[in-house]
């Protein structure tokens, strides 16, 4: 059995590491806002280039306080892929802002910058862009977009730690990069954790402030804040994970070229750019019969996974809040396929994958 994902494999390198950590951890007595915290807010900075970094309680928080932080007019628009996590839109829902989906690029399937500003209006605050599977968006140009009709940006970067355009790393060109640690991220603790990069001092302190009850000092209180804390083992855990993130994703890219090169023309596979450095959180392939090749799959012994089943806009909680159509985010939602590409599996492993893959008809 070729598994899709197993926590307790992707992990079993760090065992030693992590057990050690959860000691000193534990006779530490400090279990809140310490050293770990503070340790991995510079590890993790410093990875990204990044001139800070805070840690909170997870990706949609990281989003959520970005976004909160600039006072923005209630009801004021963010523009959004339409192919995202629900994450995102939740954020932006969460914080009461409006979310403004745009479709993706089918071939990048991350938001497509010609078809943004179609969609700006006099109330368009800001572009929230996700960096889909591990891909960086095209930032270049959404960059420019932004700047001409003074919008801010926070990027999405939750499946994508490591990811360039132009050697230039995923956060570092919005105001904020907003990232996620939950476990299957590739950089990933062993529960919910997530943090925020940015280059400004005083916005690294409003987000301090906001993750701690809007409390600079203990016990008085600036502005309505929130509990979202990261914890202080989940940092320990974090940086020595952190220290092997690019092996990680070196990894992932290893086995992502496997499928590149041997998976047969009938499965649609993800873009290549040399701009774009890719760190294939998810490695996905489209197929008009995704379901009966999911089945194939799964009848030989290869887990997949199909990220997502429901485009944002079909999903039930967003009746009301979104009532366009998005067909190119429907079309990929219809035929996209995760393949297994974790840090335990193996070549062999793939090569079997692809192997059994391309005898499907
Ligand atoms: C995982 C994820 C999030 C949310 O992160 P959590 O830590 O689960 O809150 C947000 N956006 C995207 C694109 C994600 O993949």
């Amino acid at each position: 059995m070729i598994e899709y994902e197993n926590l307790r494999r992707l992990n079993a390198p760090f065992f030693e590491e992590y057990k050690n950590t959860f000691n000193h951890f534990l006779e530490s007595g400090w279990f809140v806002l310490g050293k770990q915290v503070k340790a991995f807010e510079e590890e993790f900075a410093s990875y990204c280039k990044a001139d800070y970094c805070v840690g909170l309680a997870s990706g949609l928080d990281a989003i959520e306080l970005a976004l909160k932080s600039f006072n923005f007019k209630p009801n004021s628009e963010v523009i959004v892929p339409s192919n995202t996590y629900i994450a995102s839109i939740l954020a932006i829902v969460n914080v009461g802002l409006k979310p403004v989906l745009v479709e993706p690029n089918i071939k990048t399937y991350n938001i497509d910058p010609k078809l943004i500003e179609a969609k700006i209006t006099s109330e368009t605050v800001a572009i929230l862009p996700v960096h889909l599977y591990g891909k960086c968006c095209e930032m270049d140009r959404i960059i420019e977009i932004a700047k001409k009709h003074q919008l801010k940006i926070v990027e999405d970067a939750a499946q994508a730690h490591g990811a360039m355009q132009n050697n230039k790393l995923t956060g570092t060109f919005g105001e904020f990069g907003a990232f996620s640690f939950y476990p299957t991220k590739n950089l990933g603790a062993l529960g919910d954790a997530g943090g925020l990069i940015c280059q400004d001092e005083e916005k690294a302190e409003s987000i301090k402030t906001l993750r701690n009850y809007g409390s600079k000092i203990k016990y008085y209180n600036e502005v309505l804040g929130y509990n979202s804390r990261l914890d202080e083992v989940q940092a320990a855990f974090l940086r020595i994970k952190l220290k092997h993130l690019d092996q990680i994703n070196n990894h992932k890219r290893s086995l992502a070229e496997i499928y590149f090169n041997g998976l047969s023309d009938q499965f649609i596979k993800p873009d290549r750019d040399p701009e774009f450095h890719d760190v294939f959180h998810i490695y996905n392939v489209r197929h008009p019969k995704r379901d009966q090749l999911k089945a194939y799959l799964e009848e030989h012994q290869v887990k997949t996974e199909v990220h997502y089943p429901v485009a944002p806009n079909n999903q039930k909680a967003m009746k009301g809040i979104i009532n366009e159509r998005f067909p190119i985010a429907e079309e990929i939602h219809r035929t996209t396929l995760s393949l297994p590409i974790s840090y335990f599996h193996s070549e062999e492993d793939i090569l079997q994958v692809v192997d059994i893959m391309n005898r499907f008809n």
